[in-house]
């Protein structure tokens, strides 16, 4: 391809993802499949390796999430809430897991949780009680939606410790409640969601927390931001702590020594997502010691210690091997 034909390519994939994010993460009514998303996304990322005088700061490739909305109080996030890079084959994770050997040494070992399908949220404590609860907006502006989330019955109001703690974590809706609010949706003539997790973001982003209450929301936590004077050495201890605290975690989540264990672990799933009460999108793969994601660190938009294996389109699905063979 050459400079005239790679600008307007540019050109058109930004302004293409563009619109899909802005219909996906502000509407939360997205235009396209995700998986045609992130096709668009990777052919960007791809121009804007061999053209790097055609990248841009304000690159979709490099933002974060949409604008919060303005009908409601900002939040701004001390940490920020980043994105994920993305993996799609067995490559990609050997690629990652040689990256992560380079920088932070041999004696490396992974934790690997389900990609939950919902919508990310901070939940702040002070002195054990929950206080605030935000969205991720663009990663440093997130949208105050505390009233909304105090009606998820599985997000604790008070915990277990009086302790000052952010947590972070997924708010999903089950396949079941999202299949029911869609009938009585299309009983009532009303517009249909697209799917699960836009049912979730749209609940949560309402003014009203009387419909977030109706909504049958759920959430699963992941991750400690912050916490006051607790001694944790690993993600999985961070994991171990915020379940002793009460929160709600993942019980699919496993520590991986390894590259292979990590791909057994993602093969397994592929046969299995569909048995989940909730739907999930894909595998992340976290560097466990935090020691050693400090050493990593960050690019603009995501962990270096951290990777999110996307699946693919359903019709795809065999194997990691298989998929391979496909994209
Ligand atoms: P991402 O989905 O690739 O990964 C980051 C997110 O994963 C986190 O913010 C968190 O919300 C979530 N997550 C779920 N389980 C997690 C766990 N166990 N640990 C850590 N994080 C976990 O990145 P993104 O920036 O949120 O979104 C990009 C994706 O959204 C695209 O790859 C695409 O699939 C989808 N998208 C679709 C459209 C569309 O038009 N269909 C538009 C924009 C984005």
């Amino acid at each position: 391809m050459n400079q005239n034909d790679a600008t307007k390519r540019v050109e058109e994939l930004r302004q293409l993802l563009e619109k899909y994010g802005y219909h996906y993460y502000v509407l939360d009514d997205p235009l396209v499949p995700d998986a045609e998303y992130d096709e668009k996304m990777q052919e960007l990322i791809w121009l804007e390796e061999e053209f790097p005088e055609l990248k841009q700061s304000d690159s979709p490739t490099v933002r974060i999430g949409g604008k919060p909305l303005d009908a409601f109080e900002k939040v701004q996030h001390t940490i920020p809430m980043m994105s994920l890079g993305n993996a799609f084959n067995e490559q990609d994770i050997y690629d990652f897991d040689r990256r992560v050997r380079q920088a932070a040494g041999d004696d490396v070992q992974y934790t690997c949780e389900l990609k939950i399908d919902g919508l990310a949220v901070s939940l702040t404590y002070e002195n054990g009680r929950f206080v605030r609860g935000a969205t991720r907006g663009d990663g440093t502006t997130g949208e105050d939606i505390t009233k909304n989330l105090q009606t998820v019955g599985s997000i604790p109001l008070r915990l277990s410790q009086p302790v000052d703690i952010e947590v972070r974590g997924e708010v999903f809706m089950p396949k079941r409640s999202f299949e029911k609010l869609n009938a009585a949706k299309e009983d009532a003539g009303e517009a249909l969601f697209a799917n699960p997790r836009n049912a979730a973001a749209g609940s949560l982003r309402q003014l009203d927390p009387k419909v977030a209450a109706k909504r049958n929301l759920d959430i699963f936590l992941y991750s400690i931001a912050d916490v006051d004077g607790a001694d944790i050495q690993t993600h999985y201890g961070a994991i171990s702590y915020m379940k002793e605290l009460g929160f709600k975690t993942n019980p699919n989540t496993q520590h991986c020594p390894g590259a292979e264990e990590v791909i057994e672990y993602i093969n397994s799933w592929i046969d299995r997502r569909n048995d989940l009460s909730y739907e999930i999108d894909g595998i992340v793969i976290k560097v466990d010691r935090l020691h050693q994601q400090e050493e990593l660190g960050f690019t603009a938009k995501s962990p270096r210690w951290a990777i999110a294996y996307k699946f693919p389109a359903e019709e795809k699905v065999t194997t990691l091997t298989g998929i391979t063979l496909s994209v």
